[in-house]
């Protein structure tokens, strides 16, 4: 099982997704509802020898993510990248 961690700790918490490589299977399904574009498929950074194309956090959301994800957190409903993904390969620490 291999994980690609996105995100960054600060004084009020700990913000990452994380995505699974080996459940990702490619579907694009979390890009097209992410309404942030937080998420993107690329190359697989966890494996520079392989050519798949996995989903990926964007670089420019990185170190923002509290803020990109916020409008999906404050409902009471699953988040839509975790729920659209069927492989169950995205979760976010907080
Ligand atoms: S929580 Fe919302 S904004 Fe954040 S990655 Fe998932 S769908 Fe995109
Ligand atoms: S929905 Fe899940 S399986 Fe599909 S691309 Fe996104 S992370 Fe990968």
């Amino acid at each position: 099982m291999t994980k690609a961690n996105y995100g960054y700790k600060d004084g009020s918490g700990e913000y990452f997704i994380t995505i699974d490589t080996d459940l990702c299977n490619s579907c694009g399904k979390c890009i097209d509802v992410c309404p942030a574009s937080v998420l993107k498929m690329a190359e697989d950074e966890l494996d520079p020898l392989g050519d798949e194309v996995i989903a990926v956090v964007s670089e420019e959301h990185r170190k923002k993510i509290k803020y990109s994800c916020a409008p999906c957190k404050g409902g009471e409903t699953e988040l839509p990248c975790v729920k659209a993904c069927e492989p169950g390969a995205i979760t976010h620490s907080w």
